[in-house]
């Protein structure tokens, strides 16, 4: 396996702990597209936290798996990676995780709508919206995650599960996973406030324009 990779993987899974969009247990998995090759480096264990070298495993977008151990548990949710990758020449890393707040969402079937700034600025100014139920790793359950995907937008709620994020990079993906979760966790504490607002459709655009704006000319303070 290419160590350069491997340690990718690692470090996205790490980073991923870290910021705290995720279960207490650290179920989850992410992958990295391998560039120029119909493969993904994968994480097979059980959990995130403490993830080592040892527990990537290579595997082709076809589903063989190329090398390392992937233990069938694992393996049933490698088919969702894959149609990711296979569905948008774009993706770069796929992450999946039970991060509490965004899973209550999902559990409940109900989609995330853009209440926060963030949302609009990372593709999701129509929100996270929700695949439907099919289980774990069934060809029923990827339909659901490819009919509930929309174009362009990086990230879908899987019913009574957790959370998809799919994009370019894996920076991009991780702070996508974390935005989801802090729009969900803030609207749970709206609710006692008597529920979370939309920002309205608009000043969603202009948001992404402004995001846009500080891409060209860098980050900077206004
Ligand atoms: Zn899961």
């Amino acid at each position: 396996m290419d160590k350069n990779l491997v340690d990718q993987v690692v470090d996205a899974a790490a980073r991923v702990v870290a910021g705290g969009a995720i279960s207490a247990n650290g179920h989850g998995n992410v992958s990295l597209r391998v560039p120029g090759a119909e493969e993904m480096y994968y994480t097979a264990a059980p959990s995130l936290r403490g993830l080592g070298p040892d527990g990537i495993v290579r595997v082709g977008l076809d589903g063989t798996l190329l090398e390392g151990q992937l233990p069938p548990i694992q393996g049933a949710v490698v088919a969702m990676h894959r149609a990711m990758y296979q569905d948008r020449p774009d993706v770069g890393c796929v992450l999946h995780t039970h991060s509490p707040y965004a899973t209550a969402f999902a559990v409940a079937n109900r989609p995330i709508a853009c209440w926060i700034e963030a949302l609009a600025m990372f593709g999701l100014a129509d929100g996270v919206p929700v695949a439907q139920y099919g289980p774990r790793g069934s060809d029923q359950a990827v339909a659901n995650i490819r009919q509930g995907v929309r174009p362009g937008v990086p990230a879908v709620l899987l019913a009574n599960h957790g959370v998809l994020v799919f994009h370019r990079t894996a920076e991009l993906a991780i702070l996508i996973g974390g935005v989801v979760e802090e729009a969900a966790q803030a609207a749970i504490n709206a609710q006692a406030l008597g529920g979370p607002v939309e920002i309205p459709g608009d000043l969603r655009a202009a948001a992404l324009q402004r995001a846009m704006a500080f891409d060209t000319v860098g980050t900077r303070t206004a």
